[in-house]
């Protein structure tokens, strides 16, 4: 009788551990396993250096990339909208073969405002996992103007630099998100501050960055010193998402719509105003008054607001993303064979405890986490296959907890 081979190394059946049988041929494990590598490598170098075909054709459309986000991040649609056609248009401007019409399309640097633990990041994250492009994540607060202590502006690529595995080429199609922009707002009403180290020298030494210039970068971040070696970057193509919660906002934007009111809106306008929810109306004037210079704002286009994360939001966040922290817990115990089910009241409770702890999202982890400390920690030892989470055991486990005890990044 003819033996069943591997139809892509030939091995005979019989000098295999496994043959899977397909409708047409046969593979056997030692080609799975060589098929495997070979995918997990192209798929490491995909994620780590962007290394991908970015095309205009493969481009996802607004629609599309909004509809990625909506997996990952619970509301925000606004933002999700800005988000999307700015990062469309931004990559069109690169991939899209230049027409003899002269017309240059300017880059749409992003600017999201919202309270913190909103989804900034997590926005951004999702939107370089998308494209596939390097991302990198910078802290706004440790940039200190050149000559004082604290990292150059240049370090923001070194970080990019870092993640694209040195590849230049890759690195200047990436995105880099500057959180806590606000910090370095000038803080021109303190008279004790002669010189604003940590502001408006910091925003003046970002604006090239932000336009698009070749700049010298440190390759291990940090400070610029004249014997070190530089990488050249072009920041040209690189897409800057700054974030930031720009703490009190609300108090220009109301002092600007009551002016306004009073100027040239009708009285029917002014009493629209939702006084609640000020933050929807921030504008490019806001954040002027609030101490970024012009010539920043006007390098960074788009501004889109993140709205502040009700309770019904926060259930959902609970579940629905794909990455959610229930799925994430439900996974830990299934590797274990446990099947983990939580009642609705216990992730009800959860909520109210991020919310009387005033943790918002970010705090959400840290509750389950100290709820499911002990089940972690016991039941892969035990028989039982099911663990189901009551409100009786939450009550119990997070009796004693208390906003202190919760470390909350
Ligand atoms: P921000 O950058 O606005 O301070 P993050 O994006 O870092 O906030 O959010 C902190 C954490 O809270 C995230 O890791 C995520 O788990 C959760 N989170 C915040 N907002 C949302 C949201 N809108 N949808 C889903 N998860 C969210």
């Amino acid at each position: 009788m003819k033996q069943n081979k591997c139809s892509f190394c030939d091995t005979p059946e019989c000098e295999t551990n496994i043959l899977i049988k397909g409708s047409n041929a046969f593979i056997c494990d030692d080609c799975i396993n060589r098929i495997h590598e070979i995918l997990q490598f192209e798929f490491n170098n995909t994620e780590r250096t962007g290394k991908n075909k970015l095309s205009f054709e493969s481009m996802p459309k607004p629609e599309e990339i909004k509809s990625v986000l909506d997996k990952y991040v619970i509301g925000q649609d606004d933002a999700k909208k800005h988000l999307s056609v700015a990062v469309y248009n931004h990559y069109k401007r690169i991939l899209h073969p230049s027409g003899d019409d002269d017309i240059e399309i300017e880059k749409s640097n992003v600017i999201m405002v919202g309270e913190t633990g909103t989804g900034k990041t997590l926005l951004a994250q999702t939107i370089a996992k998308i494209l596939k492009v390097p991302f990198a994540i910078v802290d706004a607060t440790v940039l200190t103007e050149a000559g004082y202590v604290g990292e150059d502006v240049e370090s923001i690529l070194s970080r990019l630099l870092q993640v694209a595995d040195y590849n230049v080429a890759s690195a200047e199609l990436g995105i880099v998100f500057i959180d806590e922009l606000d910090k370095i707002a000038r803080k021109s009403d303190n008279p004790s501050i002669t010189r604003d180290v940590s502001g408006e020298g910091v925003q003046q030494a970002m604006l090239k960055l932000l336009e698009g210039a070749v700049v010298n970068v440190p390759p291990k971040g940090g400070r610029k010193h004249p014997e070190q070696k530089f990488i050249q970057v072009n920041t040209k193509n690189i897409l800057f998402i700054c974030g930031g919660a720009f703490d009190g906002i609300e108090k220009k934007i109301a002092s600007r719509l009551n002016t306004r009111a009073i100027g040239y809106r009708t009285i029917n306008d002014k009493n629209n105003i939702d006084k609640n929810n000020l933050m929807q109306y921030v504008s490019h004037v806001d954040l002027k008054s609030y101490g970024l210079i012009p010539e920043i704002i006007g390098r960074l286009p788009v501004l889109t607001c993140l709205q502040p994360l009700d309770r019904a939001a926060l259930r959902r966040i609970l579940t629905e993303p794909q990455n959610a922290i229930i799925k994430q817990y439900q996974k830990l115990f299934a590797i274990d064979n446990i099947k983990l089910e939580f009642d609705d009241e216990v992730l009800d409770y959860i909520v109210d405890k991020a919310i009387e702890f005033k943790l918002g999202a970010r705090g959400l982890r840290s509750i389950c986490e100290n709820i499911m400390m002990d089940a972690m920690f016991e039941a892969p030892s035990k028989q039982e296959r099911k663990l189901h989470i009551t409100l009786k055991y939450v009550e119990e486990k997070a009796g004693k907890l208390t906003a202190n005890k919760l470390h909350v990044a």
